[in-house]
């Protein structure tokens, strides 16, 4: 049997972490068993469909590396000609892909016609919830009405829907990969719609009728459908078809033990990659949101994800949001990139106008670095050339979390006048021996022939013995802060073989001038 699994999005929002943690498990089920994943657009609700939606979430899955070999936007043959097209529902509907099924199932005697308006579903709503009886749809006047009844409604133009007659008393099992076996009372799963009054199919329907006939294996889907799951099972059995594995994911929440909101921050797949975060980092830390690879392995590229995904390894309770821990994944994906990849990305990253919309719309922490600083510390690094992009990457990548990082992190080293820390200043520019170590280095500096890192930290080392100075640090500190405008940063010499030797010499020049 080969795997197909499908992810099955609703265009009306943003992507978010639930839902990409679905699409991730989606492709590493498929890719760690040979199959083939499916995406399919359900835009059956066409009032809460959003315009763009759909792009935004192609666009999502390609930022944290899911693949797709059929269905809307894949690379394979023209989606809507393959075997199982079209993929969106809407132009299944439109091709009558449908109809045969839920004809079927009125003839069967499996489900019926409905024309309550909505003052009586309303007043059977109010009915149910004073006998505190389960909410929903049980039946009413037209569960069992007699065919005359109905083409009389029909022949008065009364619009109808259709409804799934659930079999009373009956056991309904619900086989789950991650929970096991759940029993369903089905006198407590009411009658849900299948085909709404303008002809469109729901959810249940239209969902299950495609998953039957895309030969879908396993349904990978967040838990909020759990209560669900028996109507699916009995519209299958209706249908006289066998249910795909079921795998309902756990909700993820906030540390707050919160089901996971805007109120915890950016949660839109999309926000991550305007915050800076590299998309392979995002799905490592997302992937393992609800799924343990085993032992205490945390940090892994997708093939490896793949290699280990296994539904034992999914979690049934709930999943939470770390925002500490991506950031630090965050930061070992970056160390672990070579430079040049890196500094291809941090370019495509200060390239993007979303960097800069999501940047200038920001309200900074006090503690956090000016934006406007940060974008031009990122415009900076994007238009040096490849070589000293690539040097100042590597130089940094220890240092930073993520793309946006870069930009202050690498500022200094592109700006034509250095920013002093006052502190810094006062502290080492005030030092009697400074000018004079700082023309000798510049002198010495100037006749350098080779500039690799050891060649200035020789050239350094030479003046502290011409100057009879004992100890390195008098020497490095005061270096380091007319040359990055502060005290703390990555190695010196290192920093100053990216500098390189014309900003060096300058940048000494004018420490000495405003002393
Ligand atoms: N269209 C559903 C949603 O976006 C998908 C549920 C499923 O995967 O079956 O929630």
């Amino acid at each position: 049997m080969t795997v197909r699994v499908r992810y099955a999005p609703s265009p009306t929002g943003s992507p978010h972490v639930g839902n990409i943690r679905t699409a991730l498990y989606n492709h590493l089920f498929a890719k760690r068993h040979g199959g083939v994943n499916i995406v399919r657009i359900e835009d059956t609700d066409r009032a809460r469909t959003v315009e763009g939606c759909e792009a935004e979430i192609l666009e999502s899955l390609r930022y944290v590396g899911v693949e797709w070999q059929e269905g809307v936007g894949s690379d394979g043959p023209e989606p809507s000609e393959g075997p199982f097209g079209p993929y969106r529902q809407s132009e299944r509907n439109a091709a009558g892909i449908y109809g045969p099924h839920w004809r079927r199932l009125i003839e069967q005697g499996d489900a019926y016609w409905a024309f309550d308006t909505s003052e009586e579903l309303e007043a059977m709503r109010k009915e149910r919830e004073a006998q505190k009886l389960s909410t929903g749809y049980f039946g009413g006047e037209w569960r069992d009405a007699p065919t005359a009844k109905v083409e009389a409604a029909q022949a008065a133009g009364k619009p109808g829907v259709v409804r799934l007659k659930v079999p009373r008393g009956l056991k309904i099992v619900v086989e789950d990969a991650v929970r096991g076996r759940i029993e369903h009372d089905s006198d407590l799963v009411d009658d849900p719609v299948l085909i709404k009054a303008d002809g469109m199919p729901t959810y249940h329907f239209a969902a299950m009728v495609d998953d039957h006939l895309m030969e879908v294996t396993h349904i990978f889907r967040g838990e909020e459908w759990i209560s669900s799951a028996p109507k699916h099972v009995v519209l299958f059995g209706a249908l006289g078809w066998t249910p795909p594995v079921m795998v309902h994911l756990p909700v993820i929440k906030g540390k707050d033990g919160s089901k996971l909101s805007k109120r915890h921050g950016d949660t839109a797949c999309l926000d991550f990659r305007r915050a800076g975060f590299l998309g392979r980092a995002l799905a490592n830390f997302i992937a393992l949101i609800g799924w343990s690879p085993g032992g205490d392995r945390e940090v892994m590229s997708m093939d490896e994800m793949a290699e280990a995904f296994d539904l034992k390894g999914v979690q049934p309770s709930s999943g939470v949001f770390d925002a500490d821990k991506l950031q630090w994944m965050s930061g070992v994906h970056v160390r672990n990139s070579g430079p040049q990849r890196l500094a291809d990305e941090v370019r495509d990253y200060a390239g993007r106008q979303e960097t800069e919309r999501y940047w200038s719309a920001r309200v900074p922490s006090s503690d956090e670095v000016d934006p406007h600083v940060r974008l031009d510390g990122l415009r900076r690094l994007a238009s040096a050339d490849p070589r000293s992009a690539e040097a100042a990457v590597a130089l940094l990548q220890e240092r930073v979390t993520n793309l946006a990082d870069f930009g202050p992190a690498c500022r200094f080293l592109f700006v034509e006048t250095v920013d002093f820390d006052p502190k810094a200043v006062e502290k080492w520019f005030h030092e009697p021996h400074v000018p004079d170590l700082f023309r000798r280095l510049s002198d010495k500096v100037t006749g350098m022939t080779a500039h690799g890192h050891t060649d200035y930290e020789v050239a350094l080392k030479a003046c502290q013995t011409e100057m009879g100075i004992e100890k390195l640090g008098p020497v490095v500190h005061p270096v380091r802060v007319a040359l990055t405008g502060s005290t703390v940063g990555p190695g010196l010499f290192e920093l100053m073989a990216v500098l390189g030797p014309e900003r060096i010499v300058k940048r000494l020049q004018s420490a000495i001038g405003d002393r």
